[in-house]
């Protein structure tokens, strides 16, 4: 068996002891003569599955106990509708920071249901920074202010949590929730799909605060009323029950490499190896603002793209794959997200370099 050195934006790959306890308890959990995915999601065995995965993300994210963590459907392209139907409470409007491409999704989705206010946005420098917030134009009356805060396509992230006062804070977290502490109380609500640094596709994490519950619009799928999901466990329908499983085991793993504030040392020190190393060379480009990169996605671009081809086929034949960017921005991009082990990243730069030296 070969295992590849996996870039994938996600679905992306996972610790390989989460893979091997997986496959060990593939055909019978714990003694149950059952896999996970046979379970009824009512039985004592998944519950206490679900008990365990959700116990660990409150404690790895120092969740407070006026927070509701709720393991949905429908991804975060299905929360970009589902947050403003139950976050309006009344208001009319929403602020939006436009920081790049899933922004721009979440504005999109959002114009269906309330009016949107764009607070800031950074498509002036085509999207490479995370607006000041000295220039965000906030209204006082929005329902909520909704950011991303880490872009997954162009690479940029905050590394600050900005002020909203009273108005509760969204942020999209899909693909760097987990990477490193996060201070939850400064959050209304934080969302994300799993399937970048949880587990596999199909489970959606909501964690919100208690008191914007119950305010959903009418018409909002009871499915996706998070008041009624709250009620029921995350159990108004059947749940994503091997995505939890799966999630619970990954959130075992980081708390054996010592948790979030680990994590973040250890992402810190992998994404410094790339960005150190394109800041020495003019043969790759990165565009984003230093102080707004990301320490999950690096993107990246070679200085003639009639190269992108040879460069990919000499990183698959060295055991490294998915690294082409996305097709809306072209070039590579390099995800490293936590089970990105440091030799991945490590045998990427010294092929950049060689690639480099050979083709420069
Ligand atoms: C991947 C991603 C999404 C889309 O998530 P789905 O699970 O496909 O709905 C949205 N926002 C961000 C920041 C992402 O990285």
């Amino acid at each position: 068996m070969t295992r590849v050195f996996n870039f994938s934006a996600g679905p992306a790959a996972l610790p390989e002891p989460v893979l091997r306890q997986a496959a060990e308890e593939m055909l019978d959990w714990h003694g149950s003569g059952m896999s996970v995915m046979e379970m009824s999601h009512r039985g004592k065995e998944f519950i206490a599955i679900h008990a365990e995965a959700e116990s660990l993300l409150r404690e790895l994210l120092g969740v407070p106990v006026n927070y509701k963590v709720l393991f949905l459907q429908g991804g975060a392209i299905g929360e970009n509708a589902i947050v403003p139907m139950n976050l309006l409470r009344g208001h009319t409007g929403a602020d939006y920071v436009n920081t790049g491409e899933w922004s721009k999704k979440s504005i999109k989705e959002a114009k269906k249901y309330c009016a949107v206010n764009v607070a800031a946005s950074a498509e002036a420098s085509n999207f490479t920074c995370v607006p000041k917030q000295s220039e965000w134009k906030l209204d006082p009356n929005a329902a909520y202010v909704h950011i991303c805060s880490n872009e997954t396509i162009g690479g940029v992230e905050y590394h600050w949590t900005p002020g909203t006062g009273d108005v509760p804070l969204v942020a999209d977290m899909s693909s760097n929730i987990m990477s490193r502490p996060v201070d939850v109380s400064r959050y209304g609500l934080i969302y994300g799909g799993a399937q970048k640094n949880i587990g596999p596709a199909g489970a959606t994490i909501v964690i919100v605060r208690d008191d914007l519950l119950g305010k959903a619009l009418p018409i909002t799928p009871s499915a996706f009323d998070y008041k009624q999901q709250a009620d029921n466990d995350s159990m108004f329908n059947t749940p994503a029950t091997y995505s939890i499983y799966i999630a619970g085991l990954v959130f075992r793993w980081i708390k054996a490499q010592g948790g979030l504030s680990a994590m973040e040392v250890h992402n810190r020190m992998k994404a410094a190896l790339i960005y150190d190393y394109l800041d020495t060379t003019t043969f790759y480009s990165n565009p984003v603002a230093r102080e707004d990169r990301s320490l999950m996605n690096v993107p990246f671009k070679l200085k003639d793209e009639a190269l992108d081809d040879a460069f990919l086929k000499g990183a698959q034949a060295r055991g490294m794959v998915q690294l082409k960017g996305h097709r809306s921005v072209g070039g590579m991009r390099a995800s490293i997200y936590n089970a990105m082990p440091v030799e991945g990243v490590k045998a990427l730069v010294a092929y950049m370099k060689e690639f480099e030296a050979s083709h420069g």
